[in-house]
Formats: structure tokens, C-alpha cells, sequence
């Protein structure tokens, strides 16, 4: 089956997921009609907590779907069903306490019946999800302490507004419409459970070890791992997993990075990882033998996914591994396939895999473009950023049948997707992976 038939189906499949709460409430007996603005507010309650239920999906990093559907699109949806979700959520009590002032002695946990009690922490847990997530950043917190709140958050969330539910008892009376709201509620979390614990057990039998650490440029490491009595994984170039070095599987301290090695290669796996934060700063320092758990892999963001005569690469320094792995693949496979990469670094010292590029001209039908921002007085190639008339000036005139792949910092994606409709390039040939997720 294709893959588009394939995220169709999935498309199809979620679509009714999120609509099973409000199945459920319609196939139970129909209580007494309410005035309109009660009934619109307790509707909306239940659409939202369906979208913010469902964002266990995407997030669960099932492989059968981060196979399909690119990271991109993924996160671009979670924020903005969960944004949807928390302002519908939101509207439920505060549409409440517009039309009927008196019920705002609800909040009141002293006095409030533990069903409203439920209910307000509900939406304090999801106002703590949309701030923290919204202004991580702003508020200078840490990516990992953001991530254990997120989850705690998330889980605290559903399981109170799933208490808050049944506690007010109005639409799921019957044992069979509280039998399924239970599973249904179960199934969200169970995910979680299966990618802290179930996956993490699991990886625990399939551990890596560290062979090799290299610096690859000034401030920018290569990193090499084997896998440890077992066979490895397969996987498609482009793709990346979480990597665990030097901690158990179940850590909270997981990286997502893409693998750099070539997919025809399966007894290693490279990754180059550039000092970014506390936790890639001290990449170097990690000794050989060091124990790694990999979880993945993932992502469609790959040649193996989009057939073309030919493929442009547009990388901005430290997007370039996902990049190198699909240009190292096809030179194992004897590639003929006319090739082009773009490549924007600060200064030619910084251009991670300069020699390899250089020899895989030779052996590839690759063009390398480099386009330095801050080049030497004697540099002759491109300079500035990466722009829709250097675009212009190295592709051939076929370029509207060839496939974009574009990995690097979020305002250059943006930047080249501007160049590229300029350049009259349609936009579905054009495929993204951004390495910011918050
Ligand atoms: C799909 C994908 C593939 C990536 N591949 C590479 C790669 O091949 N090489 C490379 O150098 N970098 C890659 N990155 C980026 C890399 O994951 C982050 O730079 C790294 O996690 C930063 O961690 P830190 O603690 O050193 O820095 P921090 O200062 O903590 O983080 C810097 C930024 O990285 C992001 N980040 C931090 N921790 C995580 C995490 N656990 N999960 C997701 N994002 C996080 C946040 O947006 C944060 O603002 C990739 C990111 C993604 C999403």
C-alpha cells in the first residue's frame, strides 16, 4: 500500500478516535435538555478534552506512524490541536460562570463538590501546559524540566477531567457510556506507559556501546556506536532516533539526533552532534565503551520515501547530518541520480565533512555548493545566506521534478521556503526537518 493511502487511512483512524468521547455520549439515554448556553459550554468541555486526549498519539513515538508522517508535521499539529483543545477547554467554565455568576463559587475547593474540584484542576494543569510550552524559552527553563512538568501535567489533566466527567454524571449515565470513557481514558495514558516504561524495557536487552569520538569541527563531534549483541537496527537515511548515552533507558534525559552514517551500512551508527546546550557540550567528553540506549528509528524525512530523478539538499550547519547520510547512501548504492547540496555555514573552518564532500563529487553526480556567511578575503564560492538568486544560479532547469530535502536553524527553513516559491519551486516537492521542538 502507499504511503499516502497509508496516512490517509491513519488520518481516518484518528478522526474517529477523537470523535469516540463524543460517540459515547450519544449512544446513552438523552437526559432532559439544558438551556443552550450550559449544553454549548459542557460540548465544547468534551470536544476539547477529545483533542488534548488524542495528543498522546503523536507524541507516543510510535514508529508506525513517525515513519509516515515527517516530525514537522507532527509538532505542527500537536501545537496547534492541544492550542485548539486548551481554548475550548477554557470556554467550558467560563461560559458557565458568564451566563450563571453564582456558579463560580465552584472554585472553592473547601466548598465545591470534588467533581468541580476535579474540574478546576483540570484546567489549571492544562493552563501549566500551554505557559510552560508557550514561554519555555522566556521563562528559562530547561528543556528536560520542562518535559518531566509537560508530561505530569498531561497526565494530571486527563485523569481529572476524566474524574470530573464522571463525577458530574449528566451524559454518561449509563454503565456501558462510563465502561468505555474509562478505556477510553486508559488507552490515552497507556500510551504514555508504554513509551516510559514498556519501550524502555524492551530497549534494555538491545544496548549500544560507544567505539569512537571525533571532533568533527570546532565545536561539533562525531559520534560512533555498535550495537552490543545484537544485530542493530535498520532504518531509511534521513532518519533519527532518541539517543540515552551513559543512563538507564527509562532517563528523562532523551536527544533526538539524526543518524549520519549511510543506511547500507548496519554493523554502526554515526551521529554529529553539535555543542548546543549542557547536555551536547559534553559530548566530547563521553569515553569510549560508554553504554547508549537508542530509541527509534524515526521520521520520514528521507529519499527513500519520495522517488525523483534527482534530490536538492539545503543544509545549515549543524542540519547537515540527516543530509549526509541520505548523499552517503546513495553512494553506496551507485547512485547516478543528478545531486545538489547547499550548504550554509559561518566560515569554511566550520564546514563539517568538508574533505568527504569534496571526494564524493567525484564519485557521485553531486554538486556542492558552499555558501559561507562570513567567508575569508580570498573565498570564491557563495557568501551571505543561502538565497532564492544563489538557488537560481546552480539549479538546472528541470528543478521543478526534483525533491527538496531542507535540516537546519527555523528561521533558515522558513527563509528557504520563501527562495524556493520564488524561484517557482511547488512547495509539495519540499520536505523539512527542524531541530527545535519547543
Ligand atoms: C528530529 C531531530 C533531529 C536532530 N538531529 C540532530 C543532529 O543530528 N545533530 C545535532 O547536533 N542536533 C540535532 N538535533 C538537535 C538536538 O536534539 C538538540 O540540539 C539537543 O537535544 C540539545 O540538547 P542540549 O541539552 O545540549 O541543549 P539545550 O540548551 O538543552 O537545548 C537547545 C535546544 O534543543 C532542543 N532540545 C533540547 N533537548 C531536547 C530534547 N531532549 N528533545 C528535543 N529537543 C531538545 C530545545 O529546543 C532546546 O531549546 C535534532 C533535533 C531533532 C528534533
Amino acid at each position: 500500500m502507499k504511503d499516502s493511502t497509508r496516512k490517509w487511512l491513519w488520518l481516518l483512524l484518528y478522526f474517529v478516535i477523537l470523535l469516540a468521547p463524543l460517540l459515547i455520549v450519544m449512544i446513552g439515554p438523552r437526559p432532559e435538555p439544558r438551556e443552550f448556553w450550559r449544553e454549548l459550554s459542557v460540548a465544547l468541555g468534551f470536544v476539547g478534552l477529545a483533542l488534548v486526549g488524542t495528543q498522546f498519539i503523536p507524541t507516543a513515538r510510535l514508529q508506525i506512524l513517525s515513519n509516515l508522517f515527517s516530525m514537522d508535521e507532527v509538532y505542527y499539529y500537536h501545537l496547534r490541536a492541544a492550542l485548539v483543545g486548551f481554548v475550548l477547554i477554557l470556554a467550558h467554565p467560563l461560559i458557565l460562570f458568564m451566563f450563571n455568576p453564582t456558579s463560580v463559587r465552584l472554585l472553592n475547593p473547601m466548598t465545591a463538590p470534588a467533581r468541580a474540584t476535579f474540574g478546576v484542576i483540570a484546567v489549571l494543569a492544562m493552563i501549566g501546559i500551554m505557559v510552560t510550552s508557550i514561554y519555555r524559552k522566556q521563562l528559562n527553563i530547561k528543556y528536560e524540566v520542562w518535559r518531566t512538568f509537560h508530561m505530569i501535567f498531561a497526565v494530571v489533566m486527563v485523569l481529572t477531567a476524566m474524574l470530573h466527567v464522571l463525577g458530574v454524571d449528566y451524559y454518561l449515565a449509563s454503565p456501558l457510556q462510563r465502561g468505555l470513557w474509562t478505556v477510553l481514558t486508559v488507552v490515552w495514558l497507556g500510551l504514555i506507559v508504554n513509551t516510559r516504561l514498556l519501550k524502555p524495557v524492551r530497549q534494555l536487552s538491545v544496548p549500544y556501546k560507544v567505539t569512537e569520538i571525533r571532533p568533527e569541527v570546532d565545536y561539533v563531534w562525531t559520534l560512533v556506536i555498535k550495537p552490543d549483541g545484537h544485530d542493530g537496527l535498520r532504518f531509511i537515511p534521513g532518519q533519527f532516533v532518541w539517543l540515552i548515552i551513559q543512563r538507564p533507558p527509562f532517563a528523562i534525559r532523551q536527544h533526538p539526533f539524526s543518524i549520519a552514517s549511510s543506511a547500507e551500512e548496519h554493523d554502526h551508527l554515526e551521529f554529529t552532534i553539535g555543542e548546543a546546550g549542557d547536555f551536547t557540550a559534553k559530548i566530547g567528553e563521553v569515553p569510549v565503551g560508554a553504554r547508549v540506549y537508542v530509541d527509534g528509528p524515526h521520521g520520514s524525512f528521507s529519499i527513500d520515501k519520495y522517488d525523483a530523478p534527482g534530490y536538492v539538499f539545503i543544509a545549515g550547519g549543524i542540519g547537515s547530518p540527516p543530509i549526509m547520510s541520505m548523499i552517503r547512501t546513495l553512494a553506496d548504492r551507485g547512485s547516478d541520480k543528478p545531486l545538489w547540496l547547499f550548504y550554509g555555514n559561518v566560515k569554511y573552518e566550520s564546514i563539517a565533512y568538508r574533505e568527504e564532500l569534496e571526494a564524493l563529487q567525484d564519485t557521485l553526480n553531486l554538486k556542492v555548493i558552499h555558501v559561507l556567511e562570513k567567508p575569508s578575503e580570498d573565498w570564491e564560492g557563495e557568501s551571505g545566506f543561502i538565497s532564492a538568486e544563489i538557488l537560481d544560479r546552480h539549479l538546472s532547469q528541470d528543478r521543478n521534478d526534483m525533491i527538496y530535502f531542507i535540516c537546519g536553524p527555523v528561521p533558515m527553513i522558513g527563509a528557504m521556503l520563501t527562495a524556493l516559491k520564488q524561484i517557482e519551486v511547488p512547495l509539495v516537492n519540499v520536505h523539512t526537518e527542524q531541530y527545535d521542538m519547543v
